[in-house]
Order: structure tokens, then sequence, then C-alpha cells
């Protein structure tokens, strides 16, 4: 079996893990402020503050981002649901903006122009805009900064699947890494992201004290000082030293993942072309991180379940995109900018093994079988 995502777990891992419990701690302790810090130097932020999940790291992020009920998070349409989720549990209400084709990110230029239509209406505007980083692809962030400038309204940017990846231009965004560009850049370090704690996430910030705000809320808001005094009603969304002591591990080997994922994806897009398939994203300003390698099929010709199914009795995993959350039950109602673009992502879309440590024999053995199915789908179709 060849399989979408694997982490590679071939470092410091198993030493740290030991030494974890060898010292006892296995709950808080060193390797927590350890991961912070490598990982704040990795990604050029300030300070970083690591939590339980991507999720929590999002729902912190924002709520400190100022969301709460009567407030409106704008949010990518095309993305994992967690996104959403994490605007949800801060009470905040939502408006789902669609992708633009080229990097198959939130359409900012769409959500500027909705803005500024609404403010010369006197409309109420969004207050914050949480930006998915999809699949690896930094987001065309200008049109951001011009929002931010204009209109204060504030960036969070989801960094779950894009660590490393970033941008390469000289302008007001470049040359930055993805999350350190928002007020808060989000991780997720889930069994399948880039690098994985076995569960974990990171919140990064430029902003010391703000960063201190996380820490007590992930921290069930107790207040320092040995007794049970809680200022709000906070969080237990701490990161265990135990999957600190994987994260940082992992995180050590982070350049040679992301040169693997890199490689992994030149592959791709050389063998996949005589197939007349387009290659994953990559626009002129962005180094992608590649998590995960994904192309557009022609639908007129082949249906996506199709190839999936016929991948996986080839020994392939291979998995459509998401959804667009307008058409994810608890946000069917949720108000939206577009979304066809979207729809198309979900309709032609599909994600092809790319674990960092996937042999070059097994890339070509996926790429044969899709040759394969393609032709037989193209066969009976016409
Ligand atoms: C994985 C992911 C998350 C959530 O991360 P968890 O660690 O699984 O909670 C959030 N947003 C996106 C875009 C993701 O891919």
């Amino acid at each position: 079996m060849i399989p979408l995502s694997e982490p590679t777990l071939d470092g410091n891992e198993e030493q740290y893990v030991r030494d974890c419990l060898l010292s006892g701690y296995v709950a808080g302790g060193r390797y927590v402020e350890r991961f912070e810090r490598n990982f704040a130097a990795a990604v050029g932020a300030g300070a970083a503050v690591a939590c339980a999940s991507g999720t929590a790291a999002l729902h912190v992020a924002l709520r400190l981002t100022g969301a709460h009920h009567g407030r409106t998070v704008a949010v990518s349409d095309f993305t994992f649901v967690a996104s959403a989720n994490a605007a949800g549990y801060t009470g905040a209400d939502l408006l789902l903006v669609d992708s633009e084709p080229r990097t198959w990110n939130m359409n900012t230029e769409l959500l500027r122009d909705e803005v500024v239509r609404r403010a010369r209406r006197g409309q109420p505007i969004p207050d914050i805009v949480e930006v998915v980083h999809v699949l690896g692809h930094p987001a065309d962030m200008e049109p951001l900064l011009e929002l931010r400038d204009t209109y204060w309204i504030e960036i969070v940017e989801d960094a779950a699947e894009s660590l490393g990846a970033r941008w390469v231009t000289d302008g007001p965004v470049g040359p930055h890494s993805v999350g350190t560009v928002g007020l808060w850049g989000c991780f997720s370090f889930n069994g399948n992201k880039l690098i994985t704690s076995g569960g974990g996430g990171m919140m990064v910030t430029d902003d010391d004290e703000l960063a201190g705000r996380a820490r007590h809320l992930i921290n069930q808001a107790k207040v320092s000082g040995g007794g049970y005094i809680h200022d709000t009603v906070g969080y237990n969304y701490r990161l265990s030293n135990l999957a600190a002591a994987v994260g940082t591990a992992q995180l050590e080997r982070l350049d040679r993942r992301l040169a693997a994922k890199r490689a992994i994806a030149a592959r791709y897009r050389d063998w996949l072309e005589p197939l007349g398939l387009s290659p994953a994203p990559c626009a002129a300003w962005a180094d992608p991180s590649y998590w995960l390698y994904s192309v557009l099929l022609d639908t007129s010709e082949v249906d996506v379940d199709d190839v999936v199914e016929a991948l996986g009795r080839d020994g392939i995993q291979a998995r459509r995109l998401w959804p667009p959350l307008h058409q994810q039950r608890p946000y069917r109602r949720t108000e939206r900018v577009g979304g066809d673009v979207a729809e198309r992502l979900y309709r032609d879309g599909l994600s092809l093994p790319s674990s960092a440590h996937l042999a070059e024999e097994d890339q070509q053995a996926v790429v044969a079988a899709l040759a394969s199915t393609l032709a037989r789908r193209r066969a009976s179709v016409s």
C-alpha cells in the first residue's frame, strides 16, 4: 500500500521521548519551551506558543484577535473544516470567501472588493480575516494588507498545511514564511502534516504580550501564584512534554522534509505533464511546501471517485479535496461571497501520495497507475 501521507520518524524522536520518560516530566517540561523556541526561529516569528492542536491554536488566536459574538470572521470557503469550526467556537459569524483558480486559496481581491462595496454603502464589514494557505501554497496577501491598513481588519493565518512555505517577492509581503504576516499564524502537528508531534499545534506572533495572553488562556486562565485563581474562562489546550519531545525531533528535520516534498513535486510535475495534467499550483511569487500534491482532472472525461477507487485497487491511496464549506451541513446557511471555484476544485481535485519518504519507484508506480486508469476511463467515454 502506498499511503497518501505518512509521518517520517527517522530522527531523535525515540531518544527525546525516552529522555522525557526518564526525567518524569511527561506533562509539562523543558521540551515544550525548546519546541517553542526552535519553532519561532524556524519560521522567523517573535514568539511561539505550543498547544494541543491546530484547531485549538486557531480558536485561541481568533479569540485574542477579538472574535466573539456579534463580530464577523471572513474564512476561506475551500479548506478543511477545522478552519471554520475554530471561528465558530468563538461565537462570531462567518463570511465564506471563494477561492481563486491560480493558487486555490482565498480570492483576497474578491474579499477586498466586497469590503470596499459594503463600506461605501455603510454596511457592516468583517472584523477579522482568517486566511488559509491550502495544501502548502501561500495565499495572495496584498489585498488583505490593504484591508488591514484601511479598515483595521486583522489577519489570522491558518498555516496548518503550509509550514515552510514562503513568499519570495520583495513586495510588502515577501520574503516571509507563512504564518508571520498576520497578527497570528497557526500551525498543526497532526499525524498527516509536514511535521508531527502525534497531535499538537503552535501559535506564532511578534507580540510578546499577546503570546503571554495565549499561554494564559491555554492553561485554564490560571493566575500565577500557586492557588486556584482564574480570571476568565480558559481552556485546557496545553501540549504535553512528551508530544513536544516528538515535535522537537521532527522540527530538526524540517529542511530535509521540505526538500523531499519539493523533489516529489518536481517529479510529479514532469511525469504528469505527458498525461495532460497541469501541475499543482505554484505562483511566481511563491515557494510552496507541497504538503499534499494535488491536481485537477478533466471531469468531462473521468469521475474522480472512480479514479480514487481504481487507484485503491492498485494499492495506491489517493483522496479527493474538501467539499466547499458552504456544502457542509453546519455551514450551509452561512453567508458567502462566490463559491463556484471552490465547487470546481472539489469536483475535479485529487491528492496523490506525498509522504516525504515516498520512494521514487513508488512514485513512478503512482503515475503509471494513474496513466492507465485515465487511459481506460477515456477509452470507455469515447
Ligand atoms: C489540519 C488542519 C487544521 C487543524 O489542525 P489539527 O491539529 O488537526 O487540529 C486546521 N486547518 C487546516 C487548514 C488544516 O489542514
